[in-house]
């Protein structure tokens, strides 16, 4: 799996790196998330995808391999 993010779309509400901090990031200045780990390693990959799925801006995607 990886994840793609829309910084554009993203409203910086924080639900992804509070479910996920492995995964995501928030940008020190307008709080948009940063994805750390595009491809998680499997011990992760349950809380990203529940991170995805949290996200209520829609800004975050997986996309299968
Ligand atoms: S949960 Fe969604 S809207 Fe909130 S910071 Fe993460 S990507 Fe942005």
């Amino acid at each position: 799996m990886r994840i793609e993010a829309d910084t554009e779309v993203c409203v910086a509400a924080g639900m992804c790196a509070l479910t996920a901090p492995e995964v995501f990031d928030q940008s020190e200045d307008e709080g948009t998330v940063v994805v750390l780990a595009a491809r998680p390693p499997a011990e992760h990959e349950k809380a990203a995808r529940e991170a995805v799925e949290l996200c209520p801006s829609g800004a975050l995607r997986i996309v299968e391999d």
